[in-house]
């Protein structure tokens, strides 16, 4: 290794040893801190992000970045230290763009934002936070001005978590995903529903987590590079390589929300533990491929897997022994077909695997409009219901079920919240490559669905890790769909999933 190569690992290391700090902050205050530590975590975590990014935008970073260019055209694409440099000047290059101003000036606004918001949603009077939120949008085109060049301006805003996929692919894959998702659901909406009301029962906490940990394990997650934990909002958490950490959320009424959140974050973890060693310490060893990349392995988990039939065949006489009263002369089927029931409603928490991406290209559409200046803040209340009957056939009681339910917009950017992991289009791509990396692997492997049936998901897991998992950053989401499945991302495979499966569950032939 040079020595200018070596000098570059040193540095990323230390980066990253901040940002496992930075992580570990939080993960304390999202499980285990008492509320007297807020005032002091905030600024301790301000801190430590404050010193990662001077590290990362020392100029000398950045000569030692150009000094290092001719490694991308010496090396093949492929190769490690090429995609190090590659990925690490791309990011170095976004960084280093913004004024500190312009920063501080956002933050400013969203914290100002976020309370407007907080009040707002309490009284369900959109009109509170509105000019807040004109002043989002116009700090959010601002903010992708330093983005350019660009074709649309919302790919000025999505280069972090999406770079790679346009604004132009993002309307046409959610414009067939309209198409085809809204006439199933009124299909459905017309089908006798799957009786659910055994899952009102009371599911004590630890026989949930036991149980959870136990599906997560099985699944592949790590237990010996990793931990589970419970909190309000869960979430998955990389410190380092040895140490990957899920948490979840119990909700005694029920059953769902422990194990399917389990398994959802377990879905990223594992992503995050499947990163090759050589990867390790560098950008190029966090979050993936792209938000949606990463969001593909949660979901492809905790459905594609977690809520399937063969799953359940498997798992199901497990959970009724941890539960013996409460599923007493349920079956096996029953219940995959309550835990699959589909219900149109007005809030993006409670939605079913098949309505959840009508709420995210909702709202992708609303900030498409927004951006393009086709649609003003002020009219944006009345747009989002009108979205809600003409997708989902539903239309929110109030403001508060409707446009102010979601804190992203309100702490952030309009497309990209400041506080939280990615912009909403991220989930509905999640699922398309999801569902066309499981097609791909179930094409590999006839036996695939056998495989889940009998409770064996090592295969499952390897493939990933062979495809996915194990390139961490190092390629585009879209470079990766492709060397993966040997096709570029469609929606045909998730249309063929979902009308598959819930044709069946609901009897309607397709
Ligand atoms: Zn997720």
């Amino acid at each position: 290794m040079s020595e200018k190569l070596r000098e570059l690992r040193h540095r990323l290391q230390e980066i990253d040893d901040l940002r496992a700090v930075y992580n570990l902050l939080n993960w304390d205050q999202q499980t285990h801190m008492p509320v007297g530590g807020a005032e002091a975590r905030g600024r301790e975590s301000a801190l430590v992000a404050r010193l990662e990014h001077e590290k990362f935008t020392d100029p000398e970073m950045g000569r030692l970045l150009d000094s290092l260019v001719h490694l991308e055209q010496e090396r093949d694409y492929d190769d490690d230290d090429a995609s190090l440099v590659r990925v690490t000047r791309r990011l170095y290059e976004h960084a280093t763009r913004f004024p500190t101003a312009f920063w501080s000036h956002l933050f400013e606004h969203s914290s100002r934002t976020y309370e407007a918001w907080a009040r707002a949603r309490a009284e369900g009077d959109f009109s509170l936070v509105r000019e807040h939120l004109e002043v989002t949008l116009e700090l959010s085109l601002e903010l992708a001005e330093f983005n350019r060049p660009w074709e649309h301006v919302m790919d000025g805003l999505t280069w972090d978590r999406e770079y790679g996929t346009t604004a132009s692919q993002v309307r046409r894959l959610f414009g067939e995903l309209v198409d085809g998702i809204v006439p199933l659901v009124k299909e459905i909406a017309e089908r006798p529903a799957p009786d659910d009301s055994f899952l009102r029962a009371t599911w004590p906490r630890q026989e949930q987590l036991a149980f959870a940990a136990d599906v997560v394990r099985d699944l592949g997650y790590d237990f010996d590079r990793g931990r589970l934990d419970t909190t309000r909002h869960p979430f998955a958490s990389r410190l380092s390589r040895g140490d990957v950490r899920i948490t979840t959320r119990v909700n005694e009424g029920d059953l769902r929300e422990c194990l399917f959140s389990a398994i959802h974050e377990a879905g990223h973890a594992m992503y995050e533990q499947g990163v090759a060693e050589n990867l390790a310490g560098t950008p190029l060893s966090r979050r993936g491929a792209s938000h949606g990349m990463h969001e593909s392995q949660s979901r492809l988990w905790e459905n594609l897997v977690g809520r399937s039939k063969g799953f359940w065949e498997h798992r199901f006489s497990a959970l009724r022994d941890a539960f013996p009263e409460q599923l007493a002369g349920v079956d096996a089927h029953t219940f995959y077909r309550a835990i699959n029931r589909v219900e149109p409603g007005t809030i993006r928490l409670f939605a079913d695997e098949l309505t959840y991406n009508l709420h995210m290209i909702i709202r992708t559409e609303l900030e498409l409009d927004l951006l393009e200046g086709a649609l003003a803040i002020r009219d944006l209340e009345e747009a989002w219901n009108a979205k809600y009957e003409a997708y989902l056939g539903v239309r929110p009681a109030s403001a508060s079920e409707g446009v102010l339910q979601d804190v992203h917009w309100y702490g952030g950017t309009i497309v990209l919240p400041a506080i939280i992991g990615g912009a909403f289009q991220g989930y509905a791509l999640g699922n398309l490559i999801g569902a066309q990396l499981y097609a791909a692997a179930a094409s590999e492997r006839p036996a695939l669905d056998e495989d889940i049936a009998a409770g064996r998901f090592e295969w499952l897991h390897g493939w990933l890790t062979e495809k996915v998992y194990r390139h961490g950053r190092k390629y585009l989401a879209p470079e990766l769909v492709e060397r993966a499945t040997g096709s570029e991302l469609s929606t045909a495979p998730y249309l063929a999933y979902v009308r598959r499966k819930f044709g069946e569950i609901y009897d309607i032939r397709v």
